[in-house]
């Protein structure tokens, strides 16, 4: 299955968003891991190692576009991919949302098809520059005596 357990953090305070998602993923192999607000999120990330994060921008108090910053700021948690949730994805808006540290977008009113790859995406690409890291870890002799 897609997913085989990998962990999503899930940031969204929208009820129906929070259930649509989730039902999606959890169907597809996905173990998923709720927060209602930016700062639910940054609680969870202190707790738990999700492979991926979904993050809504619009949010109570904390916005999704500082947690994001918030979250790529923390050495820990820099290399997990965040997709952000976003009803405005016009034209022009991706560039804008890449800009802000997000690994890349899905676009509201969500489409299966959409999600599911977008995840994918993220975590293949990520799973590609974990093996080129450490391929050159191997490769490189260590500096240190
Ligand atoms: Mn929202």
């Amino acid at each position: 299955m897609q997913g085989s357990g990998q962990k999503v953090l899930l940031v969204e305070d929208n009820h129906m968003n929070m259930v649509l998602v989730k039902e999606i993923l959890t169907m597809n192999g996905y173990e998923i891991i709720e927060a209602g607000s930016g700062t639910e999120a940054l609680t969870s990330l202190a707790a738990v190692r999700p492979d991926i994060i979904l993050m809504d921008l619009h949010l109570p108090g904390m916005d999704g576009i500082t947690a994001t910053r918030i979250i790529k700021s923390d050495e820990r948690n820099k290399a997990i991919p965040i997709l952000a949730l976003t009803a405005s994805a016009m034209r022009g808006e991706e560039d804008k949302i890449l800009r802000q540290g997000f690994d890349g977008y899905v676009a509201k009113p969500i489409e299966i098809k959409r999600l599911l790859e977008a995840i994918s995406t993220s975590l293949h690409t990520q799973r590609q520059l974990k093996a080129a890291l450490e391929k050159e870890k191997e490769t490189t002799p260590s500096s240190t005596p």
